[in-house]
């Protein structure tokens, strides 16, 4: 039998229709989008179109959109480029996230910190909620830049970005300055809707990061939003691509996925957060009638992923559900793993204030596009023995 992929967060399959519009640019169409030659012209003619479909799928103008090698890389780029930009112009250089950012800007923004930047992190409450009145606090003081993912990966939570963006605009114009905002958004991405036009509610967010293997593209190619005369300077030097924010010659065939995912994602969202939605409330509810379950991340679906559910049990040890599930043929993972021999709850987990005990215990399942209810109705049949013991 073919195992149940609940591990949607971690990456999800090329969806077929992809893989058909990468295939050419793998083969026939191999030319470089900068040769001047028609071969080279039919590249980027394909490589406009799909920096188009990203644009739709997130609200923006097309040349608001930069191809990145992955969500890492436009995480790192958002965060050193304007740290450059902050530097050179004698701006505050001082940062702001939250404790629950992924390691790809945790990375970059401790290497900041140990780089005459200075560091603080925004408290989150139990469910990973940022604390608005902490945000509120901390850009009392000269701030350059804030960076808060819209949706957590390993609990679920979706950040009120529109009232972050608001605050951080407010600030800025106390400030006399442009406090930068950027957000990762590789969870959200392709799930939750995202409008970030010029009029749309997330004005005030100035550069975003996705990627496409969290919805359907292959790994290895992701996107940076930065809004129009928004500046970043380089960190990488080449030959200039993607406006000298990513040289390197474009993998053609990466973005011509990812373009494709993107308008599937776009027309398909609203349909797919309502089945995403059912299957993630049914084992929620399931797992709300179980001794010792405490759910982590929000309860309150508004505020969570859709398909995305994380728990912990006390007293257990979420590798050793991971392994025990993954022998019934359900892949799962968890919110801990094994550092020089200890096993310990992910810095998010962590960030949650749970008892020692139960942070353990910390697992998290997302369904994506590819389950079916008959994944839900063997999930729900084996949880009781796989939670029990
Ligand atoms: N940010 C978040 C929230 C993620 O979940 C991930 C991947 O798990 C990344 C960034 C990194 O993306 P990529 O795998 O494309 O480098």
């Amino acid at each position: 039998m073919q195992p149940i992929y609940i591990d949607n967060s971690a990456t999800t399959p090329c969806r077929p229709e992809v893989l058909e519009a990468m295939e050419p640019y793998l083969q026939g169409r191999f030319g470089n989008a900068s040769s001047i030659h028609a071969i080279g012209r039919e590249a980027r003619q394909a490589l406009d179109a799909a920096r188009a479909h990203v644009a739709q799928l997130i609200g923006c103008e097309s040349k608001e959109v930069y191809f990145a090698p992955c969500g890492t890389m436009a995480n790192n780029v958002a965060l050193l480029g304007r740290a450059r930009f902050i530097e050179a112009n004698g701006l505050p250089k001082r940062l702001l996230i939250s404790a629950i950012e992924h390691s790809s800007i945790l990375g970059p923004a401790q290497f900041l910190g140990a780089n005459g930047f200075k560091l603080d992190f925004i408290r989150n409450d139990k469910h990973g909620l940022i604390d608005l009145d902490h945000l509120q606090d901390l850009l009392r003081d000269p701030c350059g830049m804030v960076s808060i993912m819209w949706a957590n990966n390993e609990i679920g939570t979706v950040q009120p970005i529109a009232q972050i963006a608001q605050m951080i605009q407010d600030a800025s114009k106390a400030q006399g300055h442009d406090i930068f905002l950027h957000s990762d958004a590789v969870q959200a991405t392709g799930k939750l809707p995202i409008d970030l036009s010029s009029l749309g509610p997330y004005v005030g967010v100035h550069a975003l990061s996705l990627s496409g293997h969290k919805f359907g593209a292959p790994k290895g190619i992701g996107a940076l939003f930065v809004r129009k005369l928004v500046n970043l300077m380089p960190i990488y030097f080449g030959g200039g691509q993607e406006m000298g924010l990513f040289p390197g010659t474009e993998a053609m065939s990466q973005i011509v996925g990812l373009g494709e995912a993107a308008r599937l994602a776009r027309l398909e969202l609203d349909d797919s957060a309502r089945v995403l939605r059912s299957y993630q409330s049914q084992v929620m509810e399931r797992l709300a009638t179980m001794d010792g379950v405490v759910i982590t991340g929000p309860q309150d679906l508004a505020q969570r992923l859709p398909g995305h559910v994380s728990f912990a049990q006390a007293n257990r040890d979420g590798e050793a559900l991971v392994l025990k599930s993954d022998l019934k043929g359900i892949a799962i993972s968890a919110g801990s793993a094994c550092h020089r021999g200890i096993i310990e709850p992910s810095h998010v987990i962590k960030a949650l204030a749970l008892p020692e005990k139960t942070a353990m215990g910390a697992v998290r399942m997302t369904f994506g596009k590819s389950n079916t209810q008959d994944d839900v109705t063997y999930l729900l049949d084996k949880l009781p023995a796989l939670l029990s013991s």
